[in-house]
Formats: C-alpha cells, structure tokens, sequence
C-alpha cells in the first residue's frame, strides 16, 4: 500500500516538533543548572577544578600551596631614617672593602716570607764548617792521649756556626773545654762545640745550620784561640769529625794531632 502524499511531511514535522521540544527542555535544564551554580558560587568551585586540572597534566602537584603575592602596605616614608640607612650601608660596605684589601696584603705578605724562607733554606747547606780558621789539630793519638775532634783556629770572637739544624742540649762551664755548647744534631749525633768564650744560645733553642751560637775563645786546657769541634754518635762514641764530614758531602781537613 503506498503512503498518502501527506504523510511523511507530517512525520517529518512531527519529528522536528519533538525534537525542538527537547531542544528546548535541555536549554532550560542547563539555564537552570547555571543559575543554581551562580546562586551557591559553584561556578568559582568549577573554574578551580578545572586549573587544578590544567596544572595537574603540566606536571605541578596539587599539594603545592597557591602562591600569593606578597603585597605589602605601602609604609609613610621616612626619608632621614632611609638616608641614615644608606649611610650604614655605605659605611659597611668600605669597612669590608677595607678588610679585604687587608687580607690580601696579608696573605702577599706571607707568601712572600714562605718564599723568601724556602729559598734561603735553598741556599743553606745542610751541613757546614763551624768556624773560619786555620785547621791545626785532626782527630786521632795526641799527646799520650787521644785527640776527640778538630781543632779550628783564630781570633777570640770569631763567629761559631750551628754545623747542621738541631737542638740546643747543654750550655755552660765543661772540664776541659771550659765553656761549651752541646747541640743535638739533625742526624741524631751530638756536635760539641769547646773552649768558646761565648755563648749565644740557650738550651732547648732550635738553631739552623749557619746560625751564629757562640764566639771563638781559649777557655780551658787550650794553647790558644781555637774552637775544638767534636761529633758524638748516638750511643756516645767520640766520632772523626772529617770522615763525618766526609761522609756529608763537606770535605775538611783530616790528619793525626
Ligand atoms: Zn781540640
């Protein structure tokens, strides 16, 4: 049977009705849904959602507090009270410039004396000659007895030298020698240094190889102004003086009496 003219033009119409109708009831559905959401602030609660959302897929957590600006009361001006301020600034600023300058004068200062110590260190042997003189008496026989160091001679006064860096151990009147000085030497020996006539250190004082200790004298059984130098290993033994000496790169003069 086929269909009146008619009818589907008022089916179609029908359809469209219907579905205006509906249009129409969700319209007013979502103008109220607003309206509710307006009414109770919904809508500030909805926009929230939505950046907490955003921030959420850009990787920011959601336990992070917002942030605030930090928007401070303006404050009435003071203008004696700022320049007084800046004033202490200023001061501050040259007072640390000031301590600056100074802490590196001072560290100049020091790297200068280190510098200057390591090369006088450069510069002085390790071992050396105690005295300038003329060499009149070796180690060895002398006299019916035995002779216990070297003998150098000059004039009373003449300067008497640490042979190596050490200790100052005794200072003082000595049978014999009259007056010595006894120093523990940076080998473990002991460098006896008799008839002085003066003494410049005291003991327990640490000297350098070179360093001035005592004046050349004739304390003493002594037949004249000399200094007698002697070397005593650790155990006591009355060392040769020259074979010491030797054996430290400094030759001296060797020989009996
Ligand atoms: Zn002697």
């Amino acid at each position: 049977m086929a269909l009146h003219p008619n009818t589907v033009p008022h089916a179609r119409r029908t359809r469209r009705l219907r579905s205006t109708t509906t249009s129409r009831r969700r319209l007013v559905a979502t103008s109220l849904a607003a309206a509710a959401l307006l009414a109770s602030g919904g809508i500030a609660s909805a926009a929230t959602g939505e950046v907490a959302q955003a921030s959420t897929e850009t990787g920011v957590s959601l336990s992070t507090p917002p942030q605030f600006l930090q928007v401070t009361r303006p404050v009435p001006v003071d203008y004696a009270e700022q320049l007084q301020r800046a004033a202490q600034r200023e001061v501050e600023r040259l007072a640390f410039e000031k301590a600056e300058v100074e802490r590196l004068a001072r560290e100049a200062a020091e790297q200068a004396a280190r510098a200057a110590a390591a090369a006088e260190a450069a510069r002085r042997p390790a071992v050396l000659v105690p005295a300038d003189g003329t060499f009149t008496s070796g180690f060895g026989p002398r006299w019916g007895t035995n002779h216990n160091g070297i003998d150098i001679a000059n004039s009373i006064g003449t300067p008497i030298k640490a042979v190596t860096n050490g200790t100052v151990i005794e200072t003082g009147p000595a049978s014999g020698f009259g007056l010595w000085v006894r120093i523990q030497q940076d080998d473990g020996t002991t460098g006896v240094y008799g008839h002085i006539d003066q003494s410049l250190v005291s003991v327990g004082q640490q000297v350098r190889a070179g360093d001035q200790i005592a004046t050349m004298g004739n304390r003493g059984q002594s037949t004249g102004p000399h200094l007698h130098y002697e070397v005593w290993a650790v155990n006591g033994t009355k060392m040769d003086p020259a074979g010491w000496f030797q054996s430290r790169g400094v030759p001296v003069p060797q020989g009996q009496g």
